[in-house]
């Protein structure tokens, strides 16, 4: 009868391995093998994710950097080794505690969560949790079963993965530098006494905070001493209320409408670059991004720098590679508790500045042409000291940072703090002038500057609840698209001139190819600055054009001294921006302002004037 008998756990032989197995002890040097095998397993497959978004789908991700594929497997054992020495600390001293499938359930489920975090904000992060926990003890189990083959082969893959977190480091390094050499290598002569063009981008910094545009605070010493020797505008206006889609129009003189890089769209290759111009004359270019998520290589600005740099590796860049980190980062509980508010691997004005610096001391041979973005006076505001109480010591500081409050919707109870923001803010620029006052005080020493053309701009501007929220990106007020335009160039443009018509920066391309010699070049659309200040040519509101700005199916349209906004809903507003630069005054509704927006409304680009609704991206 025994055959007849029902099969009860436990009976035969495999149940009884299996019992075996599940409960076989794991030693210390075994438990930081495995921490060490799962973390570089979740990073490659991290990899695998995000390379495929990448290249396969052609979508952007704005941490994606090539320093990744082994920051990436690097981050993540540094991650798995904290529950790793916990648990070989738990081997050591309750060796029966600690079991195979202990440690294969813990770090499976961990390897899970940190795979399923890429999804982290489509599916509920409980979700994510259950599926991770499901896995892991999925995992924990088939590896118990068969104990002595998994833990034969997590020694002999470990160290495979290992070397080839180390040879992908050394490859990447070794490519750019390689690959740049090159480049040079192939350019052609640069034509005789061509100057050098230096952009300088001070990302989101808006206009009306600079001393240079008469602000009650002293922000900009350095740039009003340089700017009295050359051309200041005095309403400069960007393309784009962000970073992306107004450096996309610096770099090809494209509207955002025609370039279409947007948040998940990066440039691509459709119009030419200043970079690419420069290039083909004989410069040696080059770009130090500090912001390196919205102007990294990912974006498709990278286009025409034989030397480019955004994510450079550091404690900060290789833990915020990780996707566990990076989810939660803004982790209020956590970042009060580690009392930690700076953006992680946040580049500083004086890291990119020794970067450029370095950079044009082996590149003397020939022109040059160097994008330097400088990310100090974006959110959250942290100057160091002594900036950071340069405007008073207020109370409560930082309060928006610490609430995760920096970019979102003005409410009451947060009002109170907005000018404290404001004052850390100005302290910001305050400290990012400082550091362009010794840039350009070093050049000069080193006898560059006289041959060189320097432009001094920003991307856009930021919100401090005016409009009713905070950071930038969501609308078209002036706040957000005025933004300092200084050119400087010896013997070339003229010093201590103000230009009082609205400019759109997307006339750099045009104005740095007239400067440099190269004429008004066809291959970028726009018309040369240097109108406004050549007296050989007309110059005058007459022979301006329309200064177009636009966010995804919102336009705005500056002529004279009116700006016009056209909502993606149709709504139409009119303001005086001269008079009223805050635009808290609508004059659409006037009998006035109805027949100015008529004219604004006769000027509508292509793809607006079709009356066309939805997003031009
Ligand atoms: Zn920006």
């Amino acid at each position: 009868m025994k055959g007849l008998a029902p099969a009860v756990p436990g009976d035969s032989a495999a149940d009884h391995a299996r019992v075996t197995h599940s409960t076989t002890r794991t030693g210390a040097g075994m438990v930081l093998l495995l921490a060490v095998w799962f973390g570089l397993l979740t990073g490659f497959g991290e990899l695998a994710s995000v390379m495929s978004v990448t290249y396969i789908l052609d979508r952007f991700l704005s941490h994606w950097g090539w320093h990744r594929v082994w920051m990436t497997p690097l981050a993540d054992v540094l991650i798995f080794l904290v529950p790793g020495l916990l648990l070989a600390l738990c081997a050591r001293f309750w060796p029966h505690r600690v079991t195979l499938r202990t440690c294969v359930t813990i770090f499976s489920i961990l390897g899970t969560l940190c795979l399923a975090l890429f999804f982290h904000g489509r599916i509920h992060i409980l979700a994510l949790l259950v599926l991770a926990c499901g896995a892991g003890v999925q995992t924990g189990r088939m590896a118990a079963a068969r104990a002595a083959g998994f833990q034969r082969w997590v020694r002999r893959t470990a160290p495979v993965m290992a070397g080839l977190v180390l040879v992908l480091g050394l490859a990447v390094s070794t490519w750019w530098r390689v690959s740049e050499r090159r480049g040079l290598a192939r350019l052609p002569a640069g034509p005789a006494g061509a100057p050098n063009v230096l952009l300088l981008i001070l990302d989101t910094v808006r206009a009306m905070n600079l001393g240079l545009h008469g602000y009650e605070r002293p922000t900009t010493p350095s740039l009003e001493r340089l700017a009295a020797r050359g051309v200041t505008f005095d309403w400069a206006m960007s393309t784009a209320p962000w970073t992306l889609p107004a450096h996309a129009s610096m770099f090809t003189g494209r509207y955002p409408f025609e370039t279409r890089a947007y948040y998940r769209t990066p440039l691509d290759r459709s119009f030419p670059t200043l970079a690419e111009a420069l290039q083909a004359r004989g410069y040696a270019t080059a770009a130090f991004m500090a912001n390196a998520e919205y102007a990294g290589r990912a974006t498709g600005l990278a286009r025409g720098f034989l030397h480019f740099e955004d994510y450079v590796p550091s404690v900060g860049q290789v833990f915020f590679s990780s996707g566990l980190v990076r989810a939660f980062q803004w982790n209020r509980p956590l970042r009060r508790a580690l009392r930690y508010y700076e953006l992680l691997g946040r580049k500083g004005a004086e890291q990119i500045n020794a970067s450029f610096l370095g950079w044009q001391r082996t590149r003397t041979d020939r022109p040059f042409f160097a994008v330097l973005n400088y990310f100090d006076a974006h959110a959250p505001y942290l100057p160091p000291a002594p900036y950071d109480t340069l405007f008073g010591a207020a109370t409560n500081r930082h309060y928006l940072v610490q609430q995760e409050r920096y970019i979102d919707v003005v409410q009451p109870e947060v009002a109170p703090y907005v000018a404290s923001e404001l004052a850390a803010y100005d302290a910001a620029i305050t400290y990012l002038d400082d550091q362009l006052g010794r840039l350009l005080d070093e050049l000069e020493r080193r006898g560059v500057l006289q041959n060189t053309v320097v432009i001094v701009t920003s991307d856009h501007g930021e919100e401090f609840g005016e409009h009713g929220r905070l950071g930038h990106a969501y609308n078209l007020h002036t706040s957000l698209l005025h933004v300092p335009l200084i050119m400087v160039a010896p013997g070339r443009v003229p010093s201590a001139q103000r230009v009082r018509v609205p400019v759109s920066l997307r006339d750099i391309p045009a104005t740095v190819m007239s400067i440099v010699g190269a004429g008004e070049s066809s291959l970028f659309p726009g018309q040369s600055l240097t109108r406004t200040w050549d007296p050989g040519k007309a110059s005058g509101e007459a022979t301006q054009e329309m200064v177009v700005s636009s966010e995804g199916d919102m336009l705005s349209l500056f002529s004279g001294r009116h700006h016009y906004i056209r909502l993606g809903t149709g709504r139409e507003q009119l303001f005086d921006y001269a008079a009223d630069p805050l635009e808290q005054r609508d004059l659409f509704n006037s009998e006035a302002g109805r027949s100015i927006s008529s004219q604004f409304r006769a000027a509508l680009p292509a793809p607006f004037a079709a009356g066309r609704t939805g997003t031009f991206h």
